[in-house]
C-alpha cells in the first residue's frame, strides 16, 4: 500500500481507503461488512469513511461493532464521520452545521462508532443558514477537546472553503485540512479546475468519492443491467441510476474497457488508477458490496505505472470532458 499526506497536514492516509455509503447497514449483511474491513485493513488500508447520515446512522453502528471486535491498535486506523444531513430520526436541530448540531452529531457518531475521537470530521455539505464563523468555531471546540483530530468539508465550493480558511485565520483557529469531492473519469471539474488555487495556496487534501461513478466504470453496465447491483437493491436510487447510466456514459465505459484490455488490466482498475495518478488526490475511497470487488480494486495501484502520456491521451480522447481552466 502507498501512503500519502493528507494535503499539507502530517497525517498519512492510505492511497486507497474504504467507504460505507449504501453498503454498511443497508445493501450488505454485517458479515460482509466485517469481511470487507478485514480485507482492506490486511492490505494496508488505514482509512474508513462514514457519515451520520449513512443508513440513517446504522452504517456507523455496523462499523463501530466491527472496529470493537477487532484487536486493531487505535493508532493504526483513521475513521471519519460527517455532519449535515442528520441521522434518524431527523429534527429541526438535528441537521445542518449549527454549533448545537455539529457538537451533538460528533457525540452521537463517537457513540455509534465506539471510539473516543474521530480522526476526520467533515461538514457533509455547506449550510447556507449558519454563519461560517459558528461552524469554524464549533469545529475548533471539538479539536480543542480532542474529540476530532482534523476537520474538513465535502462538496463545498472553492469560495466557501476559502471563506472558512479566512475565518480561521482571522480568529487564529485551525481551518479545514481536507475536502471530500466527487472525482472520477466522469466528474472532474471541482478537483481538476475549481480547487486548483486551493491546492496551490492552502495545501488542502482530498478524500475523493465515487471513483467508479457508482459502478458505471466497472464496465458491468456495458452490455446489460445486472440484477445484483446497488441500483437493483436500493429502489430509491433511480435519480442516481439516471444520472450515471446514460447512453453517453456507457459508450465511454465501452471504449475505456477496450483501452483496459489493451493494457492487460480491468476497467475498474484502470479507472481507479487514473484517479490515483492525480497528485491532488490524497486517497481514493473505494466502495464495494462484494469481497471480490474490493480484492480487485485494491490492486489498482499496480496499474498507475501503465498510465503513460500515450495512454492518458487515449483516455482523454474517449472522455472529452477535460475541464477548461
Ligand atoms: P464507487 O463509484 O467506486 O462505486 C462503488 C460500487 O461500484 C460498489 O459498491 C459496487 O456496487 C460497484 N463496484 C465496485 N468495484 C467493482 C468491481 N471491481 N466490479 C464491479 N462492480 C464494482 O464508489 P461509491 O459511490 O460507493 O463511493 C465510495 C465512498 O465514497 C462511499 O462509501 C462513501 O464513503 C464516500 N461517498 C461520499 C460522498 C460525499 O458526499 N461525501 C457521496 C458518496 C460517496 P454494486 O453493489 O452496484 O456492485
Amino acid at each position: 500500500m502507498e501512503y500519502r499526506r493528507l494535503g499539507k497536514s502530517g497525517l498519512q492516509v492510505s492511497a486507497l481507503s474504504l467507504g460505507s455509503w449504501l453498503t454498511f447497514g443497508n445493501q450488505i449483511e454485517d458479515k460482509v461488512a466485517d469481511e470487507l474491513m478485514s480485507i482492506a485493513y490486511e492490505q494496508g488500508v488505514n482509512f474508513f469513511d462514514n457519515a451520520e447520515a449513512y443508513a440513517g446512522g446504522k452504517s456507523e453502528i455496523v462499523m463501530g461493532n466491527i472496529l470493537k471486535s477487532k484487536s486493531w491498535d487505535r493508532e493504526s486506523f483513521i475513521v471519519s464521520s460527517k455532519v449535515f444531513f442528520g441521522a434518524e430520526p431527523k429534527g429541526v436541530n438535528r441537521v445542518g452545521l449549527s454549533r448545537k448540531h455539529v457538537i451533538e452529531a460528533c457525540h452521537a457518531a463517537l457513540k455509534r462508532l465506539q471510539v473516543d475521537y474521530l480522526d476526520l470530521y467533515f461538514c457533509h455539505r455547506p449550510d447556507k443558514d449558519t454563519p461560517i464563523e459558528e461552524t469554524v468555531w464549533a469545529m475548533n471546540t471539538l479539536l480543542q477537546q480532542g474529540k476530532i483530530l482534523y476537520w474538513g468539508t465535502s462538496e463545498w465550493s472553492a469560495y466557501e472553503i476559502r471563506e472558512a480558511i479566512a475565518v480561521a485565520k482571522e480568529y487564529h483557529l485551525i481551518g479545514p485540512t481536507m475536502e471530500q469531492p466527487e472525482y472520477s473519469m466522469i466528474e472532474r471539474n471541482k478537483l481538476e479546475n475549481e480547487y486548483s488555487m486551493l491546492f496551490r495556496d492552502h495545501g488542502i487534501g482530498t478524500t475523493i468519492w465515487s471513483p467508479l461513478a457508482s459502478g458505471l466504470l466497472s464496465g458491468k453496465y456495458n452490455d446489460s443491467r445486472p440484477d445484483d447491483t446497488r441500483f437493483s437493491a436500493i429502489k430509491s436510487l433511480g435519480w442516481l441510476e439516471n444520472k450515471r447510466l446514460t447512453e453517453e456514459n456507457i459508450e465511454k465505459a465501452r471504449k475505456l474497457k477496450a483501452i483496459a484490455d489493451e493494457l492487460g488490466t480491468s476497467l475498474p482498475k484502470l479507472a481507479l488508477a487514473w484517479c490515483l495518478k492525480n497528485p491532488h488526490v490524497s486517497t481514493v475511497i473505494l466502495g464495494a458490496s462484494k469481497t471480490q470487488q474490493l480484492k480487485e480494486n485494491l490492486t489498482a495501484l499496480d496499474v498507475v505505472g501503465l498510465l503513460n502520456d500515450d495512454v492518458m491521451a487515449k483516455i482523454e480522447e474517449v472522455l472529452q470532458n477535460k475541464p477548461e481552466a
